[in-house]
């Protein structure tokens, strides 16, 4: 019999240990682990870092989503991989073993240790994290009455990348709904960006549509501005002529870059920004019972001959193929060789806007508006389906 442990239940995890139970030997043993026991809608987070929908709505019970006669799921935090031993320790479980390994860990915030960012601002990497972004901007907002320190009411966002921007959008609304809810003069939201060209995964036309769009909306884009340090206060930068330069804000969202999980340098992976170098085959050459998948893992996309970018879509097409592997090598079949045909890129700006480069039979389609939004939203749906179930999907108010 068989012993398959997953780590992580986020898209890749998840998406795999549904696969596994539909195609593994019924003696396997397949063993889910997360340490929480809800599964995060990780592409809606900027949501509720915004205010603008709730928790239930993008989360659902792992338990629920599995087939538990076949899957085992495990609550448990995990602090490292043992690939020598084939062992994986935890720092609230008992070490476990294993015959094949899944790591989909995902990712988190990262600051490239520059000063003060650690102290003084605010990462999105989870639930708890989206919260305490939305709650320090309102609780900002509601002392500004007593204070009557402008600093409450101007919100800097570090970064105008894909969940910069994803934010920013969002928070167009929040900021006119806390300043009628607290009857404050207008909150300015201010994002600092060190590139000059905004979105490079979308064309001249669609970023630039996004960049009006937000600027229309009063959203102050500082581009060229390269972030020198995060203070107590607000951010310094220099501008693209290299002069100084300070922004003041009480509240300071930081979303310039991410990492993976650091399980995987704890561990002992051979990886850079803790993604690891993966074969065709989504295994490691060293322990090939080793599966690395989702925000944890660099495959090549040998067009580009660069690490595809790490996507939800992504982890989600990894975990099957990882499953599909891992049950080859069991049976002693021929394992596949992971390919991927992305379904395009679509970026919210708020609930009812947004940018979309959608690819379909290999053309380029391309929306913006409205219209892209509604894309954006049936992109999610079609997540939530991949690793739960419909009757979730359904309950979660989608499709
Ligand atoms: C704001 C935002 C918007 C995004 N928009 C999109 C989009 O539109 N389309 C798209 O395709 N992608 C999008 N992404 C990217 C996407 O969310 C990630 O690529 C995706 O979540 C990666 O999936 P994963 O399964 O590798 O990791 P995750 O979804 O991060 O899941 C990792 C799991 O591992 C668990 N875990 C972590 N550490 C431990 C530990 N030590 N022990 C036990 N469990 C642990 C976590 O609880 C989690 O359940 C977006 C991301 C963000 C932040």
């Amino acid at each position: 019999m068989a012993h398959i442990l997953i780590l992580g239940a986020g898209y890749a995890g998840i998406r795999t240990a549904k696969r596994l139970a539909k195609l593994a030997p019924s003696d396997t043993q397949i063993d889910l682990v997360d340490k929480n026991p809800i599964h995060v809608e990780k592409m809606s987070l900027h949501e509720i870092a915004a205010g603008t929908s709730s928790v239930d709505s993008m989360s659902f019970n792992i338990k629920s989503a599995i087939d538990t006669n076949k899957v085992n799921f495990i609550q448990a935090t995990v602090t490292k991989v043992d690939k020598d031993n084939k062992t994986v320790t935890f720092s609230d479980h008992e070490e476990m073993t294993y015959d094949y390994l899944v790591v989909g860990l995902g990712f988190r915030s990262e600051n490239f240790g520059l000063p003060g960012a650690d102290e003084y601002s605010l990462v999105l990497e989870d639930i708890p994290t989206a919260k305490k972004i939305y709650s320090t901007i309102e609780a900002n907002v509601a002392k500004y009455k007593e204070s009557n320190d402008p600093n409450d009411l101007s919100i800097l966002v570090c970064g105008a990348g894909f969940t910069g921007v994803e934010i920013l959008g969002e928070l167009i609304d929040t900021t006119k709904k806390l300043q009628a809810k607290y009857d404050v003069p207008e909150i300015k939201v201010t994002c600092l960006e060190m590139a000059t060209r905004i979105l490079p995964m979308f064309d001249e036309d669609l970023a630039n549509y996004a960049v009006d769009y937000l600027k229309d909306s009063g959203i102050n884009l500082l581009t060229g501005a390269k972030i020198k340090q995060i203070e107590k206060d607000g951010v310094l930068y220099d501008d693209d002529q290299g002069t100084e330069h300070k922004v003041t804000g009480s509240t300071i969202v930081w979303t310039v870059g991410v990492s993976g999980s650091d399980v995987i340098t704890e561990s002992g992976f051979d990886a850079k920004r803790n993604r690891v170098m993966v074969t065709d085959y989504l295994n490691i050459e060293s322990n090939p019972e080793v599966y690395i998948i989702g925000d944890v893992s660099a495959s090549m996309d040998p067009e580009s001959e660069r690490p595809y970018p790490t996507t939800a879509q992504l982890a989600i097409a990894q975990g099957d193929v990882a499953a599909e592997n891992i049950v080859a090598a069991i049976k002693g079949g021929e394992p596949e060789k992971f390919t991927y045909h992305s379904l395009g890129t679509i970026a919210s700006l708020g609930q009812h806007k947004g940018i979309a480069d959608m690819i379909i039979g290999g053309k380029h389609i391309k929306t913006k508006g409205y219209l892209a939004s509604h894309v954006k939203n049936f992109s999610k749906d079609k997540s939530i389906l991949e690793v739960s179930k419909l009757k979730i999907a359904l309950a979660k108010g989608k499709l």
